[in-house]
């Protein structure tokens, strides 16, 4: 399947198991799902999100290092955002997985429900909730996966490959899946935005 497909999936699926109650928890919800249904990728060499994520570390790496510049030079301490400065650890455990995923062949470790677990616990122990919508949006991602011909290693690091050669990644049913979930999700995310206008 497409990145785009993925994510329409994913985001389409939030939309049938959740009720947001507010903007708050409409767009961080809707931010998740997509994060968790595209993440998977980051194993795969000219994906959106591995790019994504090369420059968040190049980001890491320059901040880190203007940080200590700047630390010794004027002995002022850069304040990092609440939520990354209270969970270091976590954080750093979520990077640290992602780079292993990063580092991993394509549909392996980062096509595996071991993963989606140890990230979306990451998550939950982190910022609640949002947890439980990354799981699903992560699961639907390897799941549409082993549609293909290309075996996904679901149970790593068991080496059993899952796949049901139904359809290709850029064929007749990723088509019909995308424009289906674009639909449906992008009328409920319509009738909440309106939903809440009229509140
Ligand atoms: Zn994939």
């Amino acid at each position: 399947m497409l990145g785009k497909t993925h994510i329409a999936v994913g985001c389409a699926i939030y939309f049938y198991i959740a009720q947001p109650t507010d903007f708050k928890s409409l767009f961080a919800d809707v931010a998740i799902s997509i994060i968790g249904s595209e993440v998977s990728d980051i194993d795969e060499a000219n994906s959106k999100v591995r790019h994504v994520f090369s420059w968040l570390l190049v980001g890491i790496v320059l901040l880190a290092a203007a940080a200590t510049f700047i630390k010794n030079q004027f002995e002022l301490t850069l304040t990092l955002p609440t939520c990354i400065s209270t969970s270091k650890n976590l954080f750093t455990l979520f990077l640290l997985v992602l780079l292993f995923g990063y580092f991993s062949h394509h549909r392996n470790a980062m096509h595996s429900i071991l993963i989606d677990l140890i990230l979306s616990g990451i998550i939950a122990i982190w910022i609640g909730q949002y947890g439980y919508y990354f799981f699903v949006a992560f699961l639907s991602h390897v799941l549409l996966d082993t549609l293909n011909h290309k075996p996904v290693r679901l149970f790593y690091p068991l080496k059993i490959g899952v796949k049901f050669n139904i359809c290709k990644a850029n064929g007749f049913v990723n088509n019909v899946l995308f424009i289906i979930a674009t639909v449906y999700a992008g009328n409920m995310f319509y009738q909440y935005i309106m939903k809440f206008l009229s509140l």
